[in-house]
């Protein structure tokens, strides 16, 4: 594979990451000074004035070519996220599959989702009313570690579509799989100046990033999130803010335990539960709930913890030392409160440095941090309820409301359940990846979880602005003689009642 931090600009220092398979370290990144993000923002805005002037259909032609690019070259892609996050190979595959995806859905709506769309006018005949959509410009893309492809590339498909530039701060321990998929982008024909990539320190170089830009899609812990709001706020300027989660699973009593295990350990344990939408809290209906502990407990006595760069394994590594710590630390705490642990709660050095058991945990208090706080690992703590509506209130007993999971063989009892649950995605016998994957519908979270909706024709609108041209016919709005003061009102008031009459919006 070529160098790929080639393309990166360099201020002559550099950020070292290590592999989470091993702690090697795998590679230095030059970073990006400050005054280089707004070089690379200039070029970009450059780059982004030929882009928006061409057609919709040619852009939708790259994303197709990259599509298949991105399928033609998965084992390469598959080995950089790996060797970046530590996880496993299966999991790695799930973000190949969805930028292919991803690109195939918005080539084939991006023409029509952007195209003007004509508009009730004020009078039907006199006014001709159309909406048309204008690229914001500069998107700045702040991603995260944990879906590197499908966190960030997956978010620049509609922008660019849209007709704007990326000006893009991964997170550094995964630049490399950002670099791949953009030289990608550009075998597809991205013209290269419009995907900037720039790497540093999070709180210098993403509030660069925020300074530079038109409108910012960030994905990260809820705290950053805060901060980037924040500083978008003063800019005036957008902020898709896509942040943490405590999702909860809910298992009724006529749940197909087979299933519902089997979900429970996807939903739990994907990418070591390093995922944000990722299942920590599962509620179970009392009469099933010795049957699914057991069989979970089994289940996840099966799974294979391992650091190949093959499908052997089932879970790989946590990305770090800091997650290490963190799932630790939530494990002791919440034992040390008082829990029981029904399966793993130890760290596994002899595979790697910062693998940890995949864990269940039962009878977890209410005061143990990991009851409500994100623990972003391979923890799920189960809880038994009464009913649905005891296993609906303790689902929204939360800070969070990003993704939820309802098992039921009664889809409409199950349907009923999710339109109460406060959470931005609700999955029915599926853990996370039915809603994710329905890429026509819109996808993100309420209170804590953030404010932005990526996916479906909102994602892609999310990158530009609408302006709305109002053609005025035959007959001005206003006053006019002979129809001036009362006559004027009354000829309003009669035309009013005739629209609420015909049945107009
Ligand atoms: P993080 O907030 O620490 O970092 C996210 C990104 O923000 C990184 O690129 C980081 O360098 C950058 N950053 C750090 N400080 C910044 C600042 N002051 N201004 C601008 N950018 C800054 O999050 P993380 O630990 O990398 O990711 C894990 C978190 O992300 C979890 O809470 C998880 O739930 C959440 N997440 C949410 C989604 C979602 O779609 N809702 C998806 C994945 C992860």
């Amino acid at each position: 594979m070529a160098d790929l931090t080639a393309a990166l600009r360099s201020s002559g220092d550099t950020a070292e990451v290590r592999m989470p398979f091993t702690g090697q370290v795998l590679v230095h990144l030059p970073t990006t000074a400050v005054e280089q993000v707004t070089e690379a923002a200039a070029e970009a805005r450059i780059a982004q004035r030929a882009w928006a002037a061409t057609d919709v259909a040619d852009r939708a032609a790259v994303l197709l070519r990259w599509h298949d690019a991105v399928l033609d070259r998965t084992d390469e892609l598959l080995d950089v996220i790996q060797a970046e996050t530590g996880k496993a190979r299966a999991h790695a595959f799930e973000e190949v599959a969805d930028i292919a995806n991803t690109c195939r859905y918005y080539a084939r709506v991006a023409a029509k989702a952007l195209s003007p769309q004509r508009r009730s006018g004020v009078f039907p005949l006199l006014t001709r009313t159309v909406q048309q959509q204008h690229p914001v410009g500069l998107v700045g893309l702040i991603s995260p570690w944990n879906y590197p492809l499908t966190l960030g590339a997956g978010d620049a498909i509609p922008a660019l579509v849209a007709g704007n530039a990326v000006l893009h701060k991964p997170d550094s321990q995964t630049t490399l799989t950002t670099l791949l998929a953009r030289d990608l982008a550009i075998e597809a024909g991205l013209p290269p100046a419009l995907w900037q990539v720039v790497v540093g320190d999070g709180g210098v170089v993403g509030p660069a990033v925020v300074d530079q830009v038109d409108q910012v899609i960030f994905t990260g812990s809820t705290p950053t999130g805060r901060l980037v709001g924040e500083r978008a706020g003063r800019r005036l300027i957008g902020a898709e803010l896509e942040l943490g989660g405590k999702n909860a699973m809910i298992v009724c009593d006529d749940a197909r335990m087979r299933a519902a295990v089997a979900g429970a350990v996807r939903g739990a344990f994907s990418s070591a539960g390093q995922l944000c939408l990722s299942i920590e809290r599962i509620y179970v209906a009392e009469p099933v709930a010795d049957e699914f502990c057991s069989r979970l407990v089994a289940a996840v006595h099966e799974l294979r913890l391992g650091a190949g760069f093959d499908y052997r394994s089932d879970i790989g590594s946590l990305a770090g030392p800091a997650q290490l710590a963190k799932v630790r630390e939530h494990v002791e705490d919440a034992v040390a409160q008082g829990a029981t642990v029904l399966v793993g709660g130890r760290a596994r050095p002899e595979i790697g440095p910062y693998f940890f058991e995949p864990t269940v945990l039962g009878a977890v208090p209410p005061h143990a941090r990991c009851f409500s706080e994100e623990t972003f690992g391979p923890v799920v703590s189960v809880y038994r309820v009464a009913d649905d509506d005891e296993a609906v209130t303790a689902a929204n007993d939360s800070a969070y409301g990003l993704n939820a999971s309802v098992w039921s063989t009664s889809r409409s009892r199950a349907r009923s359940i999710a339109s109460r649950l406060k959470a931005g995605t609700v999955n029915i016998n599926e853990a996370y990846a039915a809603a994710w994957g329905s890429v026509d519908a819109p996808m993100g979270g309420v209170k804590e979880s953030g404010t932005g909706r990526r996916h479906g024709v909102a994602g892609l609108l999310s990158g530009t602005w609408s302006q709305t041209v109002a053609t005025q016919r035959l007959w001005p709005i206003g006053e006019r003689s002979p129809l001036r003061g009362r006559r004027f009102q009354r000829g309003m008031t009669t035309a009013l009642r005739a629209l609420k009459a015909l049945h107009r919006a």
